[in-house]
Order: structure tokens, then C-alpha cells, then sequence
């Protein structure tokens, strides 16, 4: 036949997305936590945004004296267990004051091989299901009236079914000890108390020493 082929119809150039009317919004602030853990370089000591009123209700004077005084006492109050199993109150060490890279450790590190069960200290809700830096897989658990939080950090991972916003008993299962975040070669929990201010974000508090509390807290498990 030799009949010339028919012209190819002229595709039509892929239309330009025109005005990219969806542009992405913009990122959320990013929110670090407050919580000084082991060695943290160049960390900023507080995320941006905090503000310091709620450090004092009136006079400069840093959280050491009747407001640190009463966030113990509020701690000591609570009918806290040991949150590692197997870890007898007497085991415990305290090291809230000890230097851990140029800042003050202010929590408790609790040594247990990986896999062993933390659980949680006190009721309350789970504020937070964090991963940070230093922390690696972590935990804010507040207390039933939102005035203290509770953090679980390097954990292993985390309990099964645990989320955000849950209500936990004193007791529930929240994770397993593990070393992730910055916590080296040891596995072992590191477990810090904050006082929280009025508007009780997870991320802003005054640290209280929880080695007091714990030593006179029930053996979990
Ligand atoms: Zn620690």
C-alpha cells in the first residue's frame, strides 16, 4: 500500500502545574524538650518560645529555695514504685547533682540489662511519646492533678499499645530499658522529675531530685 502515515496527532505538552496553589505549610516550631540528660553539646537550654515567668510567681531568685522545697515535697507525697524491674529501692544512687557534660544531671540513672521492664512510677496520663537526641525513645508521663511530670528515657522501645494522651496506673508497663539516645554502651534508664508550671507543658519544668522519693518507693514487679 505505501499509504503515508497519517500524522501523528500533536500531543499536547504536559501542562505546567499551574500556581502552585498547596504549598507546604510551614513546619510546626519544633518543641526540645527542657530535659538536660547526659552530655549534650550545644543543646539550648530552653526551647524557643518558653518564657520564665513561670519560673516565680515574684522575685529573681532560680527555683532552689521554697518553690524547689515544695515541688520535693509534693514529690514525696506521691506513693511512687521503682519504675526498672528487679531494682530494690536500695540499689538506687543519687546523682542528681553529678556533672554530666558540662551541665548537672539532674535524674537518676537506673542500670538494667536491655529489654527489662519500666513501668510507671505514679498514675497519671502519658503527656508524650518524645524522641529526642539525647534521649532517644522517651516518655512524659504527668501526675493525676498535671503538676509534676515523669520522664523514661534511652528506652528500648516502647510498650506495646502505649499512647499519647492514654491514663496509665502506677505499675502499667511503659517501655523496656535500652541505650538509645546518648546513653553509650550502658543500657539503663534515665528517669527525671519536673515540677510543671501552670500552663504544664511537657517540655518546661523545674527538676526535682527523684532519688529521695524513690528510695522510699515500692520494688516494681
Ligand atoms: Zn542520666
Amino acid at each position: 500500500m505505501g499509504a503515508p502515515a497519517a500524522p501523528a496527532l500533536a500531543t499536547a505538552p504536559a501542562a505546567p502545574a499551574s500556581a502552585s496553589a498547596s504549598a507546604p505549610p510551614a513546619a510546626a516550631p519544633a518543641v526540645p524538650p527542657v530535659a538536660t540528660l547526659e552530655p549534650v553539646p550545644a543543646a539550648p537550654a530552653e526551647p524557643p518560645g518558653s518564657s520564665p515567668r513561670d519560673e516565680q510567681p515574684s522575685g529573681p531568685a532560680p527555683a532552689t529555695g521554697a518553690v524547689a522545697a515544695d515541688a520535693a515535697a509534693l514529690l514525696a507525697s506521691r506513693p511512687l514504685i521503682v519504675p526498672v524491674a528487679g531494682v530494690p529501692p536500695s540499689a538506687l544512687t543519687d546523682m542528681f547533682d553529678d556533672a554530666r557534660g558540662g551541665r548537672r544531671h539532674e535524674a537518676i540513672d537506673i542500670l538494667a540489662p536491655t529489654g527489662t521492664k519500666v513501668f510507671a512510677v505514679d498514675d497519671g496520663t502519658v503527656a508524650k511519646l518524645f524522641t529526642s537526641k539525647p534521649g532517644g525513645l522517651t516518655v512524659y508521663q504527668f501526675d493525676p492533678q498535671g503538676r509534676l511530670a515523669y520522664y523514661y528515657a534511652h528506652l528500648d522501645r516502647y510498650a506495646e499499645g502505649l499512647k499519647e494522651g492514654m491514663t496509665l496506673r502506677r505499675g502499667d508497663l511503659v517501655g523496656y530499658v535500652g541505650t538509645s539516645g546518648n546513653a553509650g554502651n550502658t543500657p539503663h534508664l534515665h528517669f527525671a522529675v519536673f515540677r510543671l508550671g501552670p500552663e504544664r507543658r511537657w517540655w518546661e519544668g523545674d527538676p526535682v531530685n527523684p532519688y529521695p522519693a524513690l528510695r522510699q518507693a515500692r520494688p516494681a514487679g
